[in-house]
C-alpha cells in the first residue's frame, strides 16, 4: 500500500499540517499532485507533499484519496521544496505558498470540470455601442455584454438566458479553455534583428555569460537610462536557451511596461510567454500550461511570475529592481528579488538584478565588505547607447516664481520650454505625483515643510480631525495658520494632480493634445495600453501622468520632460520617501532624449538644495548612495535595521489597545529571557498611524531592531503573538514592510 502525505486547500492555522491518505490501487500520484480527498463529511481538494510505504495509523483511520485533479503533477519539486522554505521563512501556512504555484483558476470548483466553459465577447467597441442601441431592451444581455467589455467570464457563474441570447445574436461566444489564446501583447511584433552592443553591454554580456556557463553568480546591473540594460537581458536569455535552459524576466507590473514584453517576445516569439494578472482566465491558464510543459522557455511577468513552473533556469532578471511592488503586501508577504535569489541559486542560474537607480540596500550588497553569500557583483553601464548624452536637467525654484508673482502651478521656464516643444512638433511628457496629493503641509512662499520633530518626516494632514500627524509615531499638532519659518499665510495642503494639470495644459496651450495616464484613466482592461499607443501614435502630443510613465517607457520623439513638483514625495511620512524621489526624478528624466534629438528635463521643486533633488538632477546614483546609505545608518533605518510589526485590529478600540499592550509585554519578556535586549533600537505597542481602517481600530507593535539580531527568532515569537490574539482581534505581522500605515 502507498500512502501520500497531503496539505489540504483550506488557509487556516488548524490545517495547516500534512493528512495521512491511502493511495487507491491503479490511482498514479506522487509528490506535487492536486488531488481531491475526504475531510470530515466534505470533499477537499489539496496537495500531495510526501509519498511514503507505511502508516503507523490504525487502517480504519485512514481514508483513500478521491481523485487526482489533473493528470500530472501541478507543482514541480523544485517549487514543493521552495513552498516548504516559504512556510518557514515568511510564517504562512504551507498551502498559502503552495497557491501560488498554479494559476488560481485550477483550484477549488471551478475546474471541478475540466471541460471548463469562458464566455468571450466577440464586439469591438463601437459594435457593442450598436448592439445596446438596438437592444435596448435586452437588460439582462446589455448588462452581461458590459461585463464582459471587462475581459472573458467563466460561463458556469453568468445567467444562461442572457448568455444564450449574446451566443445567438453573434455577440459571443462560448469557449472551450483548450483552445489557446496569445495575449494581446504578444501578438503584434516580428521578429526582429540584433543591434551590434556597444562595448559597455559587451563587457556585461561576457561577464554574465561566463558566470552563466560557469554555474551562476549574482549581480546588480546599474545602468544609467538609456543605457540599453534590456539588450544585456535579451542577450544573457539566449545564451541560457543555446545551453538548454530557461529563463525569468521580472518587471514590476506588465501594464506599466508593454514595451519590454513586446520586445522580448519579437526577439524569443513563441518561445516566450507573460505571466500577470490582467491576462484573462483563460489566457492565464494556457500560458502557465506553456510554461509547465516546456513549450515557453522564458517567462516574463510581474512579481508572482517568479514562481513559473520552469525546470533548468539559466536566467533570473529583475528589471527595475528597486520598485516596491516586488514585495508582496499579502499573504504570504513575500520579497519576489529573495525568491528570485533562492531559485537562481538551486538551478546554478545567474540572478541579475537591473535598475539606474538600484534600491539602497541592494547597492550595499555590491559594495566591499559585503559577506559572500550576501553579495551582488556590481556592473556598470555609465553611457547611454550609440554616444547619446544623457538629458540635461534644469531645477525651477518654485519659491521665486511665487515670489514674482507666478501662483501658478507652471514655472515661466516650464511654460516657455512646453510652448517651445509644441511648436517644433515635438512631444511632452509631465509628471506629477499623485502619491503625495494633499497631504502634507508646506509653505507655498518659502517651501517650509511641517515635520515631527522626533522622527524627521513629515507630519500628514489629517481632515476629518484638522490635525498634524506624524505616522511614525503618532504624536500630533494643531496645524500652523501661518508658515513657522517665514510667517506667510500661504502654507496649505500641497495638492495639484493630474487632472488639475490637464485642466492647466488645456487652458494655456489649447493647441496641445493631452493624454492622461494614472489609475483612474488606466482601470479597464488595455486602457493603459491605448492611451499610450495615442501617444506613439502622435495623436497626443502631451502625456501627463502619475510614477504610471516613469518607468520603462521609451518614445522617440520625447525632447521634453517637466516634473510638476518634484517634493511631493520627498515629503511622504515615510524614511524611503527621499529614495523614492530620487527613482522617480532620475527614471522620469531618462524619458527623455532617447532618439536622436536631444531632452530637456525641467524639474519644479521648492527644495533645490535637498540632496535627493539635486543628485537626481545630475543623475549622480553613486553620490547619491553615499549621502542616503550615511542617512540610514545615523537614523538607523533599513537596511542597517529590521523594522517589524504586528497589527492589531478590532470593531472596538479598547480590545485592539489591550491586545497590543499584551504582546508589547509579552514580547519585552521574550528580549529579555532570549538575551537580545541590545539588538533591539526600539519596541512599543501605539496606536497605528492610521487610527480606524474599513470600521476597525488599529493598535501596532512596533519593533526596530539592528539588522545582525536574530530577526528569525524574534519573528517566530511575534507570529505565535499575532496567532495568540484574541478571536475578535484580528492580528497580522508584517517584516520590513514596503508601506507602514
Ligand atoms: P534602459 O533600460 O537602460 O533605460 P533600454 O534598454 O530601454 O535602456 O534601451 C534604450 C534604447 O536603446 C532602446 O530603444 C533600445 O532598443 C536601444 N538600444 C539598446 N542597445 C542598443 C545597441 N547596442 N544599439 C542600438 N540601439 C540600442
Ligand atoms: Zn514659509
Ligand atoms: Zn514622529
Amino acid at each position: 500500500m502507498r500512502y501520500a502525505e497531503i496539505i489540504v486547500d483550506l488557509s487556516a492555522g488548524a490545517v495547516d499540517r500534512l493528512f495521512t491518505y491511502s493511495v487507491p490501487e491503479g490511482m498514479e500520484i506522487g509528490e506535487g499532485w492536486q488531488v481531491e480527498v475526504p475531510f470530515g463529511p466534505r470533499s477537499l481538494e489539496g496537495f500531495v507533499v510526501s509519498m511514503k510505504d507505511h502508516c503507523d495509523l490504525p487502517p480504519e483511520k485512514v481514508k483513500a484519496v478521491r481523485r487526482a485533479v489533473w493528470d500530472y503533477p501541478v507543482i514541480l519539486p523544485e517549487l514543493l521544496e521552495l513552498a516548504v522554505w516559504m512556510h518557514e521563512r515568511y510564517l504562512c501556512n504551507l498551502v498559502d505558498a503552495l497557491r501560488l504555484m498554479i494559476p488560481a483558476q485550477m483550484r477549488g470548483d471551478r475546474v471541478r470540470a475540466r471541460t471548463r466553459r469562458v464566455a468571450h465577447l466577440l464586439l469591438t467597441d463601437g459594435q457593442a455601442e450598436k448592439f445596446i442601441e438596438e437592444n435596448r431592451r435586452a437588460k439582462a444581455q446589455i448588462e452581461l455584454l458590459r461585463r464582459l467589455q471587462q475581459g472573458d467570464l467563466d460561463a458556469a457563474g453568468l445567467s444562461p438566458s442572457a448568455l444564450k441570447g449574446l451566443v445567438e445574436k453573434g455577440a459571443a461566444v462560448i469557449v472551450n479553455q483548450e483552445t489557446r489564446r496569445t495575449p494581446t501583447a504578444l501578438k503584434r511584433e516580428e521578429r526582429t534583428q540584433d543591434p551590434v552592443l556597444m562595448p559597455g553591454q559587451r563587457r556585461a554580456v561576457a561577464e554574465l555569460t561566463d558566470a552563466l556557463e560557469r554555474g551562476g553568480g549574482r549581480f546588480l546591473l546599474n545602468g544609467v537610462t538609456g543605457s540599453g540594460k534590456t539588450e544585456v537581458y535579451i542577450r544573457l536569455i539566449r545564451r541560457a536557451l543555446e545551453l538548454g535552459k530557461t529563463a525569468i524576466v521580472l518587471v514590476p507590473e506588465i501594464a506599466l511596461t508593454p514595451q519590454m514584453v513586446s520586445w522580448l517576445h519579437a526577439r524569443f516569439g513563441a518561445d516566450a510567454a507573460v505571466l500577470h494578472s490582467r491576462l484573462s482566465v483563460g489566457e492565464r491558464y494556457d500560458e502557465w500550461r506553456r510554461i509547465r510543459f516546456g513549450e515557453a522557455r522564458v517567462v516574463i511577468g510581474a512579481r508572482s511570475a517568479v514562481f513559473a513552473p520552469l525546470e533548468n533556469i539559466g536566467a533570473i532578471v529583475v528589471d527595475e529592481e528597486h520598485e516596491s511592488s516586488y514585495q508582496s503586501d499579502k499573504r504570504p508577504r513575500y520579497d519576489a528579488r529573495e525568491i528570485a535569489w533562492r531559485r537562481a541559486e538551486k538551478h546554478g542560474g545567474v540572478l541579475l538584478l537591473g535598475s539606474a537607480t538600484p534600491s539602497i540596500s541592494s547597492y550595499m550588497r555590491a559594495m566591499p565588505g559585503v559577506r559572500k553569500e550576501n553579495a551582488l557583483t556590481l556592473i556598470e553601464l555609465r553611457e547611454r547607447v550609440k554616444g547619446r548624452p544623457l538629458p540635461e536637467v534644469e531645477l525651477v525654484d518654485m519659491r521665486g516664481e511665487f515670489e514674482r508673482g507666478n501662483h501658478s502651478i507652471f514655472s515661466a521656464k516650464l511654460s516657455a520650454a512646453l510652448r517651445e516643444c509644441l511648436d517644433s512638433g515635438k512631444q511632452a511628457v509631465l509628471f506629477i505625483n499623485r502619491r503625495g496629493h494633499s497631504t502634507f503641509v508646506s509653505c507655498r512662499a518659502c517651501g517650509y515643510v511641517v515635520k515631527c520633530g522626533q522622527c524627521d518626516v513629515s507630519m500628514t494632514y489629517h481632515q476629518s480631525e484638522n490635525v498634524l500627524r506624524c505616522h511614525y509615531c503618532g504624536s500630533e499638532l494643531p496645524p500652523p495658520k501661518t508658515c513657522p519659518k517665514c510667517g506667510s499665510r500661504y502654507i496649505k495642503y500641497f495638492g495639484a494632480g493630474t487632472q488639475k494639470v490637464q485642466e492647466e495644459v488645456n487652458r494655456l496651450f489649447p493647441d496641445a493634445r493631452t493624454v492622461r495616464v494614472d489609475v483612474d484613466t488606466t482601470r479597464e482592461k488595455d486602457a493603459h495600453e491605448k492611451l499610450l499607443e495615442r501617444f506613439r501614435s502622435g495623436d497626443a502630443n502631451v502625456m501627463i501622468g502619475t510614477q504610471m510613465i516613469a518607468k520603462g517607457l521609451d518614445f522617440p520623439h520625447v525632447t521634453l520632460v517637466g516634473v510638476v513638483a518634484a517634493d511631493m514625495t520627498l515629503n511622504l511620512p515615510d524614511y524611503r520617501s527621499v529614495e523614492r524621489t530620487f527613482q522617480l526624478i532620475t527614471q522620469v528624466a531618462g524619458r527623455a532624449g532617447r532618439a536622436d534629438d536631444p531632452g530637456r528635463v525641467i524639474v519644479q521643486t521648492y527644495e533645490p538644495d535637498h540632496y535627493g533633488v539635486r543628485l537626481a538632477a545630475a543623475q549622480d546614483y553613486r553620490a547619491f548612495y553615499h549621502q542616503e546609505s550615511a542617512f540610514r545608518r545615523r537614523a538607523l533605518y533599513p537596511p542597517f535595521t529590521v523594522i517589524a510589526r504586528i497589527v492589531y485590529s478590532a470593531k472596538d478600540p479598547g480590545q485592539a489597545k489591550t491586545a497590543a499592550e499584551r504582546a508589547e509585554e509579552k514580547l519585552n519578556a521574550y528580549i529579555d529571557e532570549s538575551g537580545m535586549r541590545q539588538d533591539v533600537v526600539q519596541m512599543r505597542a501605539t496606536e497605528a498611524p492610521i487610527k480606524l481602517l474599513r470600521g476597525l481600530s488599529r493598535w501596532q507593535v512596533f519593533l526596530k531592531m539592528y539588522f545582525k539580531g536574530d530577526l528569525e527568532g524574534v519573528s517566530r515569537e511575534m507570529q505565535a503573538l499575532a496567532d495568540g490574539a484574541p478571536p475578535e482581534v484580528q492580528a497580522e505581522l508584517e517584516i520590513n514592510p514596503s508601506n507602514l500605515f
